[in-house]
């Protein structure tokens, strides 16, 4: 045993930006991954890895053109 007792294991997860409910990642998440909110059932887009932050996926459906 080691004198540290602080755990480098954090928990992988970020807030939801539609409702703020944390969402969890199994493993780091890549650059631009999808992923789903459980509670709000949204996609999000990975835009950041450290710290990890969410944005709402754009809609494929429609071509914004930019
Ligand atoms: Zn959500």
């Amino acid at each position: 045993m080691t004198s540290s007792t602080q755990s480098n294991q954090e928990t992988i997860q970020a807030p939801c930006p539609e409702c703020e409910a944390p969402v969890a990642f199994s493993r780091s998440p890549l650059y631009g991954e999808i992923t789903e909110c459980a509670a709000c059932e949204c996609e999000l887009e990975v835009t950041n890895r450290s710290p990890i932050r969410l944005e709402l996926a754009p809609e494929v459906e429609e071509d914004w053109g930019e």
